[in-house]
C-alpha cells in the first residue's frame, strides 16, 4: 500500500511537470504573437505540435498508472487467500455487517442513510425502533459539532438537565464544562469581572464542586492584565490555558453522555474494524499453514487461534460477582450501579436490605436505587 501511495505521488508530480510545460508554452506563444503578429501561422503550427507531444506524454503517464494499479489489485488478491471469502460467507456476517453499518449511520445522526442499508429490518430491531436511541445519537452529534467550534452551551445545557444523575454518579463534568467556558470567555474578553459574574451565576449552587478546581479557576483571573492597554502580554494565561485539554473534556463528556443514555462509548463498527485489522495478519498466516481443509471459524463465532489484542479490546465473556464470587447466570445477571461499578443482582438486592432501601456500592460511597441499576450483557 505504501508503494502505491509513493507511486501516486510520483505520478501526480509528473502530471504537474507536464502542466507547467503547457503553461510556459502557451505564455511564450502569446508573447511571441504580440511581438510579431506577422509570424502567427508558423508560431501556431509549432505550438500545436508541442501541445500534441505533451498530450502524448500525459497519456503515457496515465497508462503507466493504470498498469501499476492493476498489479496492485492482483498482488492484494494473492496476499489475501480465498479463506477470507469463507469468513465473509460464515453464518451471521451477512446479518451483523449491515446492522453495524446501519448502527454507525444512526450514531453519526444520518437516519436516512441507516434506513437505506440493505438487509436491515428495522422492525425487528428494537434498539433502532426506539426513537430515543436515534434522538440521543442526534443530540450527541449536535453537541460535538458545537464542541469543535469551542461552543459549550449545548453541552452545559445537557449537563444542567442531567445534573442529578451526574451528581449521583460522582461526576465533575458540570464543573469542568463551566471552567472551560469561563476560561474561554476570559480569553475572548480579557475581562475578569465578567468571568466572576459568570461564576456567581453558574457555580454558586453547584453542589459537590471540587474546591481545588475552583481555586485554580479563580487563580487564572489574576493572570490576565487588568486592561489590554496596560500590557498585551497574555502568554502566562495562554500557558495556563494550554494545559486545558479540550480533547480530554470531549472524551469525558462523550463517556458520561453515552453511559447515561445507554449508548456504547466506542462505535461498534470502529471496534470491529480495529479488531479485524489486528486479527487479519495472524489469520492469513494461519490459513496459509493449514490451507487444506481449512475451516475458517470453528463454530461460526470463534477464531481458530488466539489473537493478542490490545488491552482496550479485551472483553470478558463471563462475569464473576466481586462480592459473592459467583459466576453470573440468567437469573442472577451482572448489574451496573449508578457509580459505574458492577455486581451481581443477588448481591445488589442483598446490599439493599437496609432502612433506606438503597444499595450502597461496596467499592465507593455512592448509593444506587435498585430500579436505576442497569443489567449488563456479556
Ligand atoms: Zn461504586
Amino acid at each position: 500500500m505504501s508503494f502505491y501511495l509513493n507511486e501516486e505521488q510520483t505520478i501526480s508530480g509528473k502530471c504537474l511537470d507536464v502542466l507547467d510545460k503547457l503553461e510556459t508554452l502557451i505564455q511564450g506563444t502569446r508573447t511571441c504573437l504580440n511581438n510579431d503578429p506577422s509570424n502567427s501561422r508558423t508560431l501556431l503550427q509549432s505550438c500545436t505540435e508541442k501541445v500534441t507531444e505533451l498530450q502524448t506524454s500525459m497519456e503515457q503517464i496515465e497508462k503507466k498508472y493504470n498498469s501499476k494499479l492493476n498489479k496492485l489489485s492482483k498482488e492484494f488478491e494473492k496476499k489475501c487467500p480465498n479463506a477470507l471469502d469463507k469468513v465473509i460467507e460464515t453464518n451471521g456476517v451477512h446479518v451483523y455487517l449491515p446492522m453495524l453499518l446501519a448502527d454507525h449511520y444512526v450514531r453519526i445522526g444520518d437516519m436516512e442513510l441507516a434506513k437505506a442499508v440493505k438487509g436491515v429490518n428495522f422492525n425487528d430491531w428494537d434498539d433502532y425502533q426506539s426513537a430515543e436511541y436515534s434522538e440521543a445519537c442526534k443530540l450527541l452529534n449536535l453537541i460535538m459539532e458545537r464542541f469543535s467550534l469551542f461552543d459549550l452551551k449545548p453541552a452545559i445545557e445537557w449537563a444542567k438537565d442531567n445534573h442529578d444523575i451526574l451528581m449521583e454518579r460522582g461526576s465533575n463534568l458540570t464543573l469542568l464544562l463551566h471552567k472551560f467556558e469561563c476560561l474561554h470567555i476570559l480569553m475572548e474578553t480579557r475581562d475578569p469581572v465578567r468571568c466572576m459574574q459568570y461564576c456567581r451565576k453558574n457555580l454558586t449552587n453547584l453542589q459537590g464542586a471540587d474546591l481545588s478546581e475552583l481555586q485554580s479557576l479563580f487563580m487564572s483571573f489574576l493572570l490576565v492584565p487588568k486592561s489590554p492597554n496596560v500590557s498585551d502580554d497574555m502568554s502566562s494565561l495562554q500557558e495556563y490555558i494550554g494545559e486545558l485539554d479540550w480533547d480530554r473534556l470531549k472524551d469525558t463528556f462523550t463517556s458520561e453522555y453515552c453511559k447515561i443514555n445507554g449508548l456504547p462509548v466506542e462505535s461498534p463498527l470502529q471496534t470491529v474494524l480495529d479488531v479485524g485489522t489486528f486479527a487479519l495478519t495472524a489469520y492469513i498466516k494461519f490459513s496459509k499453514i493449514s490451507s487444506k481443509n481449512f475451516q475458517p471459524l470453528n463454530d461460526g463465532l470463534t477464531m481458530p487461534m488466539d489473537i493478542d489484542l490490545p488491552e482496550k479490546y479485551r472483553y470478558h465473556s463471563l462475569f464473576i460477582c466481586p462480592v459473592s464470587k459467583q459466576q453470573s447466570t440468567a437469573d442472577n445477571p451482572p448489574m451496573l450501579l449508578a457509580c459505574g461499578h458492577a455486581i451481581s443482582k443477588n448481591s445488589m438486592l442483598h446490599l439493599t436490605q437496609n432502612s433506606h432501601r438503597k444499595c450502597k456500592c461496596p467499592y465507593c460511597p455512592i448509593e444506587t436505587n435498585p430500579s436505576d441499576a442497569m443489567q449488563l450483557y456479556f
